[in-house]
Parts: C-alpha cells; sequence; structure tokens
C-alpha cells in the first residue's frame, strides 16, 4: 500500500514537471492529470485522493466498477482508458463514466450507440488514434481519423466526441514517440472547429514531451502509485 508520505511526495513531483512543460507551452496551456489506477488498489486511489488528486482512470470495465463502488462517497471523476468488449458496453454505460478515452472504430461507435439510445444515456469518448501504426495497438489509422470523427459526429448521436486519444510510439528513439504526438495534436488541430477539446495523450515515460506536442489530457500511472 502507498502511504500517505509517499503519496504526497508522487503527486507533488508529478505536479512540479507538468506545471514547468505546461509553462514552456504557454501560461494559458492547461494539463489535466488523469491517475491511472490499474495497476493500484483502492486503498492506494484513496491515499491519492487525501492528497488532491481527483481523476483517476481504469482499463478494465470490471475494475471500474469495483473501485468506483468501493469509493462511492469520495467526489471522484472516473475516466475509461482500456479496450471496450462489447459484451462489456451496457455494464460501462451503467457506470457513468466523466470520460471514455478508446473509441478505437466506427463499429464499436455503432453498437456503443445503440446501447446508448436504449438507455436513453449519452456518453462523453475521445477517438483513440493510432498514430505509429502499431499492430499492437488499438485506434484508427491517422489518415482516416478526421473522417472517421466526422462520421461518428453526424451518424450517431448519443456518442459526444470530445477529443482524441493516442498512445505514444513503442520506441527508445523520442524523435519517433515526438512523431506520434505531433500527427496526433494535427489531427486534433483539425477537429477543434468540430469541437474537440481534449488532446490525451502522455504517460509516465513520456508525458513532458507529450505536453510539448500540445497534449492537455496525461494519463498517469506507474510514476503517481509508485511505493
Ligand atoms: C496503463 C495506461 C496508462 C498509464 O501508463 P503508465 O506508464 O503506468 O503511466 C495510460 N494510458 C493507458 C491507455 C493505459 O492503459
Amino acid at each position: 500500500m502507498i502511504t500517505k508520505e509517499q503519496a504526497t511526495k508522487n503527486l507533488d513531483t508529478l505536479i512540479t514537471k507538468v506545471e514547468a512543460a505546461r509553462l514552456r507551452v504557454s501560461h494559458h496551456h492547461i494539463v489535466k492529470i488523469i491517475g491511472i489506477s490499474k495497476y493500484s488498489t483502492s486503498e492506494d486511489v484513496q491515499a491519492l485522493y487525501e492528497v488532491g488528486q481527483r481523476a483517476f482512470g481504469e482499463n478494465k470495465v470490471q475494475d471500474l466498477k469495483e473501485k468506483s463502488t468501493t469509493l462511492d462517497s469520495y467526489p471522484i471523476e472516473w475516466h475509461f482508458v482500456g479496450r471496450l468488449q462489447k459484451n462489456k458496453i451496457n455494464n460501462l454505460i451503467d457506470l457513468n463514466p466523466m470520460l471514455m478515452h478508446s473509441l478505437d472504430s466506427l463499429d464499436l461507435a455503432q453498437e456503443l450507440d445503440k446501447k446508448l439510445k436504449a438507455k436513453k444515456k449519452t456518453m462523453s469518448c475521445l477517438l483513440q488514434i493510432n498514430s505509429a501504426r502499431e499492430d499492437s495497438k488499438a485506434g484508427v489509422m491517422p489518415e482516416v481519423a478526421v473522417e472517421t470523427y466526422k462520421n461518428i459526429l453526424e451518424n450517431y448521436p448519443n456518442i459526444k466526441l470530445k477529443g482524441v486519444m493516442s498512445i505514444g510510439a513503442h520506441s527508445e528513439d523520442r524523435n519517433e514517440i515526438k512523431a506520434s504526438f505531433d500527427l496526433t495534436k494535427k489531427i486534433y488541430d483539425e477537429l477543434e472547429p468540430l469541437g474537440a477539446r481534449y488532446c490525451s495523450m502522455g504517460m509516465s515515460s513520456d508525458f513532458e514531451l507529450a505536453i510539448a506536442c500540445g497534449s492537455n489530457m496525461i494519463r498517469v500511472g506507474s510514476s503517481l502509485f509508485k511505493n
């Protein structure tokens, strides 16, 4: 379990780095931190909550359900960032996540919209982009991202698209990672006139680079929850 001292230290270190990185972009560039709690317990989330972190994310519907139920009495903002299996769509809808970052295909959009309609609900989502074209990663290919985004806006009204999400290239080469972030930001800029507000990119190993490339939402797990 993470101690209060460790939670304070981890969050302070992260905030200090994020603050410096965002100020290098602009005084007006605000970055939201989502604590990814997938490898941690509800007690760990509570420890981070108590030192000030308010937004958390999970990558499995079942884990989101367990942690959000356990921590029901806290005003935590929950995000979903993982691959959504079709048979878990209804469960996710019932959990009312603040934002679903991983809408990764037109096919999933169609299925999600149908189930939202049946429940007379909406869900705020980000379109996931496979910006480094990796077979191991989900998301739409960069060259079809804008048309897919427009297609979802037009045809699936119960999905409220709020922007894009991408995972940086899996590489030791900073230039390759940067290229994947730059490409995502370029797509985000094209979508801003259509209402895109969140460019979710950057994790523990690359959030400073992601912010330099224009990210305004980072998803940080291991460095925030480390013991
Ligand atoms: C696990 C995960 C993160 C956080 O990764 P860390 O490297 O632990 O910071 C961010 N985004 C997604 C989609 C994840 O699955």
